[in-house]
């Protein structure tokens, strides 16, 4: 049944959420690989993109921002910045992440917290900062490029897993707290794709989970990006606290 009214915090109308009005996008990591494809397939649908990166090379027509995002004023700076050029952030793309792999006896305090850090802390603080602006305009979608791992686990990968596993009930409270102004959070699970991360990977690795992939194959960055655009589209309105899987069938059943 269709609710025949809305009144108060009900759903906006979906008209207000339309992408003939270019949105203001924040693509964290946007210069290279999987966050590349997302800011270029926002920019190809004509919405205004900031892309944060610590070492350059934003694709062209996006705004470039430089930010380490385990730097809180760096991040303030950068939101700053991308709202003084596009207005307030109402699509945050929280994609930069590291890995920083070894078994668990070999793993070092450091090891465990700069993946945390980066992965997990900082993506609460992009959302927060988010949030604010989302709050004041009642409407905006958070996304967390998460990954299979979170949820399947890895050999020697405990702390990149755990910061994944992480973004899922980071991205379902903020479902439940920010749902009532007409805000969305998800996660996006990739599998394996070919990028800079997973280019270190050496060829028996590599052909060792490619067989585990029902696909047969890796991704590869648009079909991700593919993905991060439905949950931003009018289309996908209704849809918050989802784990979306991009992962060719790797992790299918959790
Ligand atoms: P890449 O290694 O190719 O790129 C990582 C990106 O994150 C770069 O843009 C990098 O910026 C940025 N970044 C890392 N640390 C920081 C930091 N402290 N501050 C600012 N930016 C930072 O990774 P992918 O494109 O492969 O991965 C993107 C996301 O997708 C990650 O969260 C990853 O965990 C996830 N993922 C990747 C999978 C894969 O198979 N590739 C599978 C599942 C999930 P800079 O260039 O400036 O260093």
């Amino acid at each position: 049944m269709v609710p025949a009214a809305r009144e108060g915090g009900g759903p906006a109308p979906l008209a207000s959420q339309s992408v003939s009005q270019p949105r203001s996008v924040l693509v964290t990591g946007g210069n290279r690989g999987i966050g590349r494809a997302i800011a270029e397939a926002f920019i190809a649908a004509g919405d205004k993109v900031a892309v944060t990166t610590r070492s350059g090379g934003a694709p062209e027509g996006a705004l470039e921002l430089k930010a380490d995002i385990t730097d809180p004023a760096a991040v303030e700076a950068a939101f700053a910045a991308a709202e003084e050029a596009h207005g307030p952030v109402e699509v945050l793309v929280a994609n930069a992440g590291i890995t920083k792999d070894t078994l668990v006896l070999r793993m070092s305090e450091e090891d465990w917290s700069s993946v945390i850090d980066t992965n997990l802390t900082a993506s609460f603080r992009l959302a927060k900062r988010a949030a604010k602006g989302m709050l004041r305009q009642k409407k905006g979608r958070i996304i967390f490029i998460s990954s299979v791992v979170g949820l399947l686990g890895s050999p020697g990968q405990v702390n990149y897993a755990a910061s994944k596993a992480g973004l899922v009930g980071m991205a379902r409270s903020l479902a439940r707290e920010l749902g009532p102004r007409s805000i969305t959070a998800n996660v996006v699970a990739p599998g394996y794709v070919d990028t800079d991360m997973t280019a270190v990977l050496s060829d028996e690795q590599k052909e060792g989970i490619r067989s585990q992939v029902p696909l047969g194959r890796y991704a590869d960055p648009t079909e991700v990006a593919g993905a991060v655009l439905f949950l931003a589209s009018p289309e996908a309105a209704y849809v918050t606290g989802a784990v979306i899987p991009v992962d060719g069938g790797l992790g299918m059943g959790h």
